[in-house]
């Protein structure tokens, strides 16, 4: 295939790729993207059963899989930011392996896919294979194109590792994180239960910055962008028995009907919770927050 052809066609791929993802909360259904076509013509964005997608015809990688293991996964184990991806069984030179080795030389960008749950993908792009480490059996994939003009990947300054370890959490456990706690409440927001995905956010319960503060879901809330942005300023808490309180100045003031219907409606409601006890959250961490709420300058009835 030409290459000014696959380039434009990655450029649709990844195009049609962000859309569906921002309709629905941030991921994809693998069938979704097994389902996918274009110009008449069957086009899987991913691999039925591999971790790297090669479409025929392309000259290098067009996608590939990393499953979540954990709260945090492989980019973390290095501590530089960077995602060590395992080769493919096999010669190290052929098949898969060449095509990730010629995005290297290529340039072209990728899409990661994290696997949060199965059938679900959090895609995170564009991302670049800029290294191979072939006594780890290992590609080297960066969150950003910058990662390729910066000689050996090994030998990268603190700063350029502190940027890598910021993207990483802003572009890949951020992310993996919404999809998490949004599949665990069923995009649903627990307080009002509006159900469009591109309307939903994963709030911490603990903050971010907090040693408390886990990307995990019972750290999280699935909350609307209204609901998510009062729960941030103490305007509406969650007691740790599943109650949604809103602040008593709020209650009290009148305007329209956002302020009416929208918030202090939802006063006394209870939480709409995750059906697997595992992915409710921690009424630990909601007395954490709890306390936090209550003792803001406002009054709570
Ligand atoms: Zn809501």
């Amino acid at each position: 295939m030409d290459s000014a052809l696959e380039a434009a066609l990655r450029v649709q791929i990844m195009d049609w790729v962000r859309e569906r993802a921002e309709a629905n909360g941030g991921f994809l259904h693998r069938q979704e993207l097994l389902g996918f076509r274009i110009a008449d013509r069957d086009l899987p964005i991913i691999d039925y059963s591999r971790g790297i997608r090669n479409p025929q015809g392309f000259s290098s990688t067009l996608s590939i899989v990393a499953s979540a293991s954990g709260p945090y996964d492989d980019v973390e184990k290095r501590d530089d930011g960077l995602l060590h991806y395992a080769y493919r069984d096999g010669d190290p030179f052929r098949g898969d392996n060449r095509k990730m080795r010629a995005a290297i030389e290529t340039g072209q960008p990728l899409i990661l896919f994290r696997k949060e749950v199965a059938n679900y993908y959090t895609p995170v792009m564009p991302v670049y294979v800029v290294d191979d480490y072939p006594e780890e059996r290992t590609f080297v994939v960066a969150l950003d194109e910058a990662f390729r003009y910066m000689g050996d990947v090994r030998d990268l300054s603190e700063p350029q590792r502190e940027y890598a370890r910021r993207l990483a959490k802003q572009r890949l456990h951020q992310p993996a994180f919404r999809t998490r706690v949004l599949l665990a409440y069923e995009t649903r927001c627990a307080v009002c239960s509006l159900r469009h995905g591109s309307l939903l956010d994963a709030a911490h319960i603990v903050p971010d910055g907090d040693p408390l503060g886990t990307p995990t879901t019972p750290n999280g809330l699935a909350l609307c962008k209204i609901h998510h942005a009062a729960y941030d300023h103490d305007m509406l808490g969650v007691t740790p028995d599943y109650e949604v309180r809103i602040d008593l100045e709020v209650l009290e003031e009148i305007d329209g009907p956002m302020l009416e219907h929208g918030i202090q409606a939802m006063h006394g409601r209870r939480l709409e919770l995750p059906r697997k006890p595992a992915d409710r959250p921690s009424r630990d961490l909601l007395a954490w927050r709890w306390e936090r709420f209550t003792a803001g300058a406002r009054e709570v009835r």
